[in-house]
């Protein structure tokens, strides 16, 4: 038998019932995620990439269908999962090196190993300077880094990331799409990458899956062959953007067309 997808969604669906009326957030969604690949959900705000992506965590379960990681039912969260939010949710009282350490203190692992696993993450990403500083010193891009070296010090094998670049300006969020991208490749980890940036998708992503909206369903997985390190402006890359563009801006079209006839607000 095959090994099980990283994650496997099955015909899921999630509705939300708010003031008597319904919102179909998710509908029949099917999508295979393969151990080692990096996938990125994309679609206008509001086509339920977030909804999927805490669905897959476990936060809130789909109304109806099937979420399996490593071929077990996701029945909550777990250490198999993690998430990076887009507003870093690092403790204010903690410092960088504290908060690092958080979630291996939370597992009860040995301090030596503790000491040894935060110095690891820290260098990797740039923090060792940073250690003994609080999270209100630090630049928005710095808070990032902290977030992501929390999470990959608990080691999950699968990534669950939310627009974590979504606040930063353009030069530390394409820092930190290459530290991503450089602490990914090899690394065997599975990364479920939530954005509404078609540019970020298509520098990032093994495939990238294009979303409807309301409700939200897969419109259409685009794999991207192109080498890395990807060149944005590269002719190869602008012809997929081009692609990938077309795609959502026919969602966008459809979306401010529903919203003017009040389409799913109970209008
Ligand atoms: P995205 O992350 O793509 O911007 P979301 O997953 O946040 O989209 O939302 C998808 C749809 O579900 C939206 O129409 C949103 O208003 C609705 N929705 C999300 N969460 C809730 C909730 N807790 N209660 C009611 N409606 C919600
Ligand atoms: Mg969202």
């Amino acid at each position: 038998m095959n090994a099980p997808a990283a994650i496997r969604i099955e015909e899921v669906r999630k509705t939300f019932s708010t003031g008597g009326a319904e919102v179909v957030a998710l509908d029949g969604i099917d999508l295979e995620v393969a151990a080692g690949e990096f996938v990125c959900l994309l679609g206008p705000s509001g086509c339920g990439k977030s909804t999927l992506l805490n669905a897959v965590a476990g936060f809130s379960p789909p109304t109806s269908g099937r979420i399996r990681v490593a071929g077990q039912p996701v029945a909550g969260p777990g250490p198999d999962r993690a998430m990076v939010f887009q507003e870093y949710a690092l403790f204010p009282w903690m410092t960088v090196a504290e908060n690092v350490a958080f979630g291996l203190e939370v597992k009860g692992s040995p301090a030596p190993e503790i000491r040894a696993t935060v110095d690891t993450w820290l260098e990797k990403l740039g923090l060792s300077d940073f250690r003994d500083r609080f999270p209100k010193d630090l630049s928005g891009g710095m808070r990032q880094r902290v977030a992501i070296a929390r999470v990959l010090a608990i080691d999950p094998p699968v990534l669950l990331m939310d627009e974590p670049f979504g606040a930063l300006d353009a030069l530390t969020r394409r820092n930190l799409q290459e530290e991503l991208l450089r602490i990914w490749s090899g690394s065997g980890k599975t990364v479920l990458f939530v954005t509404h940036g078609i540019e970020e998708a298509i520098f990032l992503a093994d495939r990238v899956v294009v979303m409807t909206y309301r409700p939200g369903a897969v419109k259409e997985i685009v794999p991207v062959t192109l080498s890395r390190p990807r060149d944005p402006h590269s002719a190869d890359f602008s012809t997929l953007e081009r692609r990938v563009a077309a795609l959502v801006m026919a969602e966008q079209a459809r979306q401010e067309r529903d919203e003017r006839v009040g389409v799913g607000r109970g209008a």
